[in-house]
């Protein structure tokens, strides 16, 4: 319901902009749409079809088999959506799989399902320009188990060269989760025709230079924004509009306003517990982090993925600056070995980072950005026919006898 939702918003508002149509005069043409029951990769035609300029991929699975044939049907300016409901390839629970399937390898961290999003569109712009056409992402959204991007796809030869600007790899810290991108191409000032140049060396050192520890190397993703902020903004104004239209308003809203109010030139974020977790100290609020970033100089959000979340434009450098400034206000035990804490702790931070609420810092938020489950033990559920290994907890209850723990029934133990 929810990807149907998001769809008819988002396709309105397409419609609308080609049309210059206003609200009232929207009328959605659902009488164009015919059902057809080939090969998907057959229907969709070698060559873009002008009358095709909306396709919505939505397979059960990964939608990488599909991409090639649907990049080229899709009409110059039209919009094609994508689901992939395989998050634990994409998440980096098989990151072999996700490369032989994307071309990319997933890196495990906090910000994995947004490099998932960042993963697959930069799997569609591999198929796109492989036929002289590139995406414009117009929102990208992680939601319940799955992801779903919204790319307009345009033709142009010259843009096409442009295109390893906008791929980059992924460096992360074994240590402190440090991560570092690296753009895949290089422009040359001194050469007139615009032409992306491979990148010189890795932008990073061989160890950590906050914590010692070696980095490993994921991607490519897509690092350019993945939203438009423009379209979401309007989308979320026409879908408050008609909220009684929209089943599931609730999340629907919730999930616009994170994007629209989402850094768009800052790739991937840092978790707060993450940080915290890594020194061993205990949390500054996120209203407090929010202000030293901006009394530094530096933009900060959160994002759709994670409330915790810490987009910035800000490096690593700065932020574990800030951390060390926060842990000489709340001292912490040192811990043994090569920790990385230890060494994190042991350099003197560079910048003076000042916890006072800055101008534009983090308010109290009128519309919720993040909603609850909507049930108990929701999500989901086991593969149909496949026997459940342990009774469910509902109706199985634990107690300790002779130093063993031992499950039952709820009413044959009570008894
Ligand atoms: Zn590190």
């Amino acid at each position: 319901m929810l990807r149907w939702c998001l769809r008819i918003s988002l396709l309105q508002q397409y419609h609308r902009q080609q049309h210059k149509l206003t609200v009232a005069e929207d009328l959605f043409d659902f009488h164009r749409v015919t059902s057809d029951t080939n090969d998907c990769s057959n229907t969709q035609s070698k060559e873009a079809n002008p009358a095709i300029t909306k396709v919505d991929l939505d397979p059960y699975g990964s939608p990488a088999a599909f991409l090639d044939s649907a990049v080229q049907c899709v009409a110059d300016g039209g919009i094609l959506m994508c689901s992939a409901t395989d998050m634990a390839v994409l998440a980096g629970g098989n990151p072999e799989v996700c490369f032989s399937k994307y071309g990319s390898y997933p890196v495990r961290g906090k910000y994995c399902h947004e490099m998932a999003l960042r993963i697959l569109l930069a799997c569609i712009e591999s198929h796109a320009i492989r036929h002289k056409r590139y995406i414009v992402p117009v929102i990208s959204v992680h939601m319940d188990f799955y992801i779903r991007v919204f790319v307009r796809i345009f033709t142009s030869a010259s843009t096409v060269k442009t295109s390893p600007l906008k791929i980059s790899h992924v460096y992360q810290c074994v240590g402190c989760n440090s991560f570092h991108l690296q753009n895949v191409g290089r422009i040359n000032s001194k050469d007139k025709r615009n032409v992306a140049l491979p990148n010189f060396c890795p932008t990073v050192p061989q160890e950590c230079c906050e914590c010692g520890h070696k980095f490993v190397m994921g991607g490519p993703i897509w690092s350019d924004p993945i939203h438009d902020k423009e379209w979401a903004t309007s989308i979320l104004s026409n879908v408050q509009a008609m909220s009684g239209a929209y089943p599931a308003y609730a999340k629907i809203s919730a999930v616009l306003t994170s994007v629209s109010q989402e850094l768009v030139n800052a790739p991937l974020f840092v978790s707060l517990h993450s940080l915290c977790a890594t020194l061993k100290c205990t949390n500054p609020t996120m209203a407090m982090f929010h202000s030293a970033l901006r009394n530094a100089g530096y933009q900060i959000s959160g994002s759709h993925v994670d409330p915790l979340a810490l987009k910035t434009d800000a490096p690593m450098s700065v932020i574990w600056d800030i951390m060390r400034c926060w842990v000489k206000l709340h001292p912490v035990k040192s811990r043994p070995g090569a920790d990385p804490s230890n060494r994190i702790l042991s350099q003197e931070p560079k910048l003076q980072a000042s916890f006072s609420q800055a101008t534009g810092g983090l308010v109290a938020r009128k519309s919720p950005r993040f909603v609850p489950n909507p049930e108990k033990y929701w999500g989901p559920k086991a593969k149909a026919g496949r026997p459940l290994k342990t009774p469910h907890m509902d109706n199985c209850e634990f107690r300790f006898t002779a130093n063993t723990l031992e499950a039952g029934d709820r009413t044959s133990i009570s008894k």
